[in-house]
């Protein structure tokens, strides 16, 4: 532009010397008037760019007029070849490359050059054609001109085009600098703000658990689930975007180590039958036997990959099945994951793996995503030399398949497969309680310590808090402790520095340190052990992983595992599954029932048991007191109060129809509705009947794991009465506790109480006592127990 501007002054001034000096000179008028023309033109011209700011067309139009037109006019006018207008065509033609871009530029040189090479041709051919200078002196004075104005132009223009240029490169490269720049503080800042996020988010979900394990209420236990769902989904969100960060800025680690292909499929098989089962999707795995059982290659990347797929499958997918395929093809290990799902379009095929990319998106406004989680996986994949693929057929389904390079450490092979072989579920749920543990637990957070101790107090541990590592080490230095849980974001000292000092400083050498930690990424647990901690325990805390760390890090001869019988069902996952469905047919949730008790199948058969001896009488006294009502309505506060007795033990079994019948009956009865009641009674009946069926059923169905624990459970009882005289004063805190759980009716935490206390107890009266209280109990009759407590603490005391 500037250019431009300047060669269309200096053309102006240029064109009007040379026309004033040539009329001077030899008073050659045409040439005036032809230098007045290219003047005046330069003038309009820098005019109309000025206003219009349309320069490109003004370059074509200088070139076009000017060098095409005017100036072989010139040169036919000023000595032809013998003069100075040769410089000018030079001069026309690298403006020309300087000002026009791309294919026109190409046509007008080439243009230029023609008729430069033309017109000089006809001048040497035709001599008559030029008007020649006449003496050497004016064509001396022509030439100089020339090199002198057309070399002064292109020196200007190519000064400017290269101050330009440089200007221009210096701003990229700013600009470069500072996207670069932005680009950082984002990642920074998005790193920061998902660890922001998922701290509160992980005191949610603590806090959470600690409602779900504790409500006795089916509306507080709904909304508490919601909650967890919600911040699931939340967690899992600021962990892609975490990932997603990672990821852009090279900061993903892809750790190689032997893995076990056999556990790899079997915990994923485990994470896709469950999601698949709460769709009522069937899940089908195929798993080629000649696999190598073992493989080189980053496990918890693939899996990650794979799970996302199978997420992704579930999710978008209403009725069918979803497919896992583990194949070997040539060098490469193939995860397939197919499903009858909703499809997706040919023209979304293309951009699937791109970031926030949401297929269909009007369709799938109701299905959370991100559209991130392909996006991760595909870089991954990547990243881990393998790649991804996706087959889809809209309205049938798709298919995603992973290829990983992965390298076979060792001969040995997969074997046959069998559909989720679930490990038993006892297994993950070792109850133990070790009240001369000495724990110490290190954490800025309030809230994480508070989420912790309630998880710890089931345990008995003697438990100990700190809020900064300097506070860690003045207690370490004071007291001996089994086990310390460090956190690792600690403001002034973090956790791995306060690790140091302990190590180096106090006499905390020995003790097991067990990172706690809100970072998920990929490598943290390396970097801690190799730092020296002896494990690491992500937030939020969830109760299976803390239980399994006590286990393994604690003192043996501190901890005695709690003998509730039943504990070693060997129920497996697929027959829990199998269970669980069959009983919906009766209504009955056997989930809600295994929460209330902590999952134990045991306990809950003995409800069933229970809940069975309890139908007969008790129906016949609800159909008398029914009758009475008939008569008087006086009658109906003693009906309303078994409607409640029965709905306390329909939630306890998780027989959900009959409890929501009960809890409206119950409700009705206190505003004295007998119409209601009259009318809801027979449905009542009806309910009951069906529960006691179903849960007749599962009486009959869990009958042979009874029968094939009975024995161990007599070994267990034999274990459980040596212990040692320590336990002394665990029992009284258990009785205290126990007290207090049933005034709150925390029914599940009285009835664990009541486990230690039994396990404790020697003397076979007090035993009884325990029981009786224990069936109050697990009738939620809270008042009775508390009656029972206060006779046992006046007998024994
Ligand atoms: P999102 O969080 O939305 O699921 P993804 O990156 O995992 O994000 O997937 C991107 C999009 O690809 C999804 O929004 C969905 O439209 C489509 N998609 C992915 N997997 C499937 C599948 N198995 N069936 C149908 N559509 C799928």
């Amino acid at each position: 532009m500037r250019l431009f501007n300047i060669l269309a002054s200096l053309g102006f001034i240029i064109s009007l010397c040379n026309g004033v000096l040539s009329y001077w000179n030899n008073g050659d008028r045409k040439l005036l008037l032809i230098n007045t023309g290219i003047a005046l033109l330069s003038l309009s011209l820098l005019f109309y760019a000025y206003h219009s700011k349309k320069y490109q067309r003004c370059y074509f139009i200088t070139i076009v007029v000017i060098f095409m037109f005017l100036f072989p006019i010139m040169f036919f006018k000023s000595g032809g070849y013998k003069g100075g207008m040769p410089s000018f065509y030079i001069f026309g033609i690298l403006f020309t490359i300087f000002m026009l871009e791309g294919w026109l530029m190409f046509f007008c040189v080439w243009l230029e050059l023609i008729i430069y090479i033309f017109t000089i041709g006809i001048a040497y051919y035709y001599p008559d054609t030029v008007i020649w200078f006449q003496s050497e002196k004016e064509i001396v004075v022509d030439v100089l001109t020339g090199v002198v104005v057309s070399s002064a132009s292109l020196g200007v223009a190519m000064y400017l085009h290269f101050r330009i240029y440089k200007k221009q490169q210096i701003f990229l490269s700013q600009a470069r600098e500072e996207a670069m720049e932005a680009n950082r503080a984002k990642s920074t800042f998005l790193a920061n703000m998902s660890h922001e996020i998922r701290t509160p988010i992980n005191v949610m979900l603590g806090m959470n658990e600690m409602i779900l394990r504790e409500s006795e209420s089916r509306e507080v236990v709904q909304y508490a689930k919601s909650v967890e769902r919600a911040g699931n989904y939340l967690l899992s969100l600021i962990n892609n975007i975490l990932d997603i960060t990672r990821i852009e800025s090279k900061k993903l680690d892809i750790i190689e180590e032997k893995f076990s292909l056999r556990q790899l499929v079997q915990e994923v098989c485990l994470i896709g039958a469950k999601q698949a089962e709460a769709k009522n999707l069937e899940f089908v795995v195929d798993v080629e036997e000649t696999l190598p059982k073992y493989l080189e290659g980053d496990a918890l990347h693939i899996k990650q990959v794979i799970l996302n797929l199978i997420n992704n499958a579930v999710k978008y997918t209403k009725k069918g099945k979803v497919f896992l395929e583990v194949c070997q093809e040539e060098k490469q290990i193939s995860f397939s994951v197919k499903d009858t799902g909703i499809g997706i379009k040919k023209e979304d095929m293309e951009a699937l793996f791109d970031m926030f990319m949401r297929a269909d998106i009007k369709r799938h406004r109701n299905i959370e995503g991100s559209g991130l989680g392909l996006t991760i996986a595909k870089e991954l994949c990547e990243q881990m030399g393998g790649h991804i693929q996706a087959e889809s057929i809209y309205g049938k389904g798709s298919n995603f398949t992973v290829y990983f390079p992965l390298k076979d450490a060792g001969t040995e092979k997969i074997g046959q497969w069998k559909v989720v072989e679930g490990e038993p579920v006892q297994e993950k749920r070792k109850k133990f309680f070790a009240s001369e543990a000495q724990i110490l637990l290190v954490d800025d957070s309030e809230q994480n310590i508070q989420v912790i101790t309630s998880l710890l107090r089931r345990t008995g541990v003697q438990l100990d808090t700190a809020a900064s590592g300097f506070e860690c080490i003045e207690k370490v230095r004071n007291k001996k402790y089994h086990l310390i849980f460090l956190d690792y974001m600690m403001p002034e000292m973090d956790g791995i520095e306060t690790f140091h000092r302990l190590k180096k400083e106090v006499n905390g050498q020995s003790v097991p340190v067990i990172a706690l930690t809100a970072d998920v990424s990929t490598g943290i647990h390396q970097h801690f052990l190799s730092e020296g901690f002896s494990d690491y325990l992500s937030k939020p805390v969830m109760w299976e992983k803390l239980e399994e760390l006590l286990l393994q890090w604690l003192p043996a001869e501190l901890v005695s595992m709690k003998n509730g019988a039943g504990e070693d069902w060997n129920i497996t996952e697929k027959q829990l599954l199998d269970l669980k469905q069959k009983l919906k047919k009766w209504d009955i949730e056997l989930s809600e029932g295994l929460r209330l008790l902590s999952g134990s199948i045991s306990q809950y058969r003995k409800l069933a048991e229970l809940f069975v001896e309890y139908y007969m009488p008790n129906k016949e006294q609800l159909a008398r007191s029914f009758e009475r009502l008939q008569n008087t309505q006086k009658e109906i506060k003693n009906m309303t109060g078994l409607i409640h007795t029965l709905k306390s033990n329909a939630r306890a079994v998780g027989a959900i129809e009959l409890y929501e019948l009960s809890f409206v009956m119950e409700k009705k009865g206190k505003i004295q509705d007998v119409n209601y009641i009259n009318k809801a009674i027979p449905l009542l009946f009806f309910e009951w009947e069906r529960a006691v069926q179903g849960i007749c059923f599962f009486i009959k169905y869990t009958e042979p794991f009874v029968l094939k624990n009975s024995e161990k459970n007599s070994q267990k009882q034999v274990e459980g009465d040596c212990l040692d005289e320590s336990s002394e004063k665990t029992y009284k805190e258990a009785k205290k506790e126990l007290l207090c759980a049933i005034g709150r009716y925390q029914g599940k935490y009285a009835e664990e109480q009541i486990e230690t206390l039994l396990s404790l107890e020697k003397d076979a009266d007090q035993k009884k006592q325990l029981e009786k209280i224990q069936k109050s109990v697990r009738n939620l009759e809270f008042d009775e127990a508390e009656q029972l407590m206060k006779e046992w603490e006046k007998d024994y005391d």
